[in-house]
Parts: C-alpha cells; sequence; structure tokens
C-alpha cells in the first residue's frame, strides 16, 4: 500500500495528536516515518532516516522514530543514544511487536498509536517534562517519502 494511503487524514490526525499528548509529559522526542519502499533492513534504514530528521540533534538525544515501509511490510524503531542505553533489553521489540500485532490486522492506526503510547510512556518515566526550556525540537507531524523504487 502507497505510504500516502495507509492512513486516512482523520487517522493521521489522531496519530499527530497521540504525539502531542505524549510530548506534554516528556522532554523526548517522538518521530513517525512513512515510506512506501525499504530494500535493506529496516533498522538501518530507519538510522538514515534518523539522521536526515536531525533527529539526533535533539539536546538529551532522546528522539525516538517509528518507521513503516507500507509496501514491503517492514517496520523498525530506531532511539538516540540517551534514551537507547537507558531502556530495559527487548523493550523496542515490544513497541515493534505492538506494530506487527495490529498491522496483520490492518489495524494500522491503532498500532501507531499504542506504539506511541508505549515510547511516550517511558520517555516520561526516563526524561519527565521540564516546565522551562523544554522545547518541541522536532515536528509531530507525519513524515512521508513517496520512494517508487
Ligand atoms: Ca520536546
Ligand atoms: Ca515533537
Amino acid at each position: 500500500m502507497p505510504a500516502r494511503q495507509f492512513l486516512t487524514e482523520q487517522e493521521e490526525q489522531q496519530i499527530v495528536e497521540a504525539i502531542n499528548t505524549a510530548e506534554q509529559k516528556t522532554s523526548g522526542e517522538v518521530r513517525i516515518h512513512l515510506e512506501h519502499h525499504c530494500d535493506g533492513d529496516a533498522l538501518d534504514r530507519a538510522a538514515q532516516i534518523f539522521h536526515d530528521l536531525g533527529m539526533d540533534e535533539t539536546k538529551l538525544e532522546n528522539g525516538v522514530l517509528i518507521y513503516i515501509a507500507t509496501e514491503d511490510h517492514k517496520a523498525s524503531v530506531y532511539a538516540g543514544k540517551g534514551i537507547h542505553r537507558e531502556v530495559e533489553e527487548g523493550f523496542w521489540n515490544d513497541v515493534l511487536q505492538i506494530l506487527i500485532t495490529h498491522f496483520k490486522q490492518e489495524e494500522y492506526e491503532q498500532g501507531i498509536e499504542e506504539a506511541v503510547h508505549k515510547v511516550g510512556n517511558k520517555l516520561e518515566e526516563l526524561f519527565p517534562y521540564r516546565q522551562k526550556g523544554d522545547l518541541d525540537e522536532l515536528s509531530n507531524e507525519i513524515s512521508f517519502h513517496d520512494n517508487k523504487n
């Protein structure tokens, strides 16, 4: 399924809302990237996108990228060093499992929203929101890449 058709406009808004809500409780940053194809490894690709989106430049290195290749049915979760070294083993895999379980039922929006919740709760625990100096360092909008190759 083309990346642009993966979610309805309303579903897209629901996800942006979920990110807004999550980021009100943490200094961390969550982003979603959807694209058509992923030829190689989904985690390698996510690492590249993470960099391309400037996600490695957050102050506390606590950005989390949820990456989905809609046509090739690949997904991965990539996190900045600041959060990656703090979470327990298996955490990212648990987030990925939420996506996979819902995607199998074609519940794309729910899968992403639940994954955002899980990541948001972890970010809140590790990087609680501070009233002063906490910025929205990265857009909460979904990032799309319609590669056709
Ligand atoms: Ca922030
Ligand atoms: Ca943000």
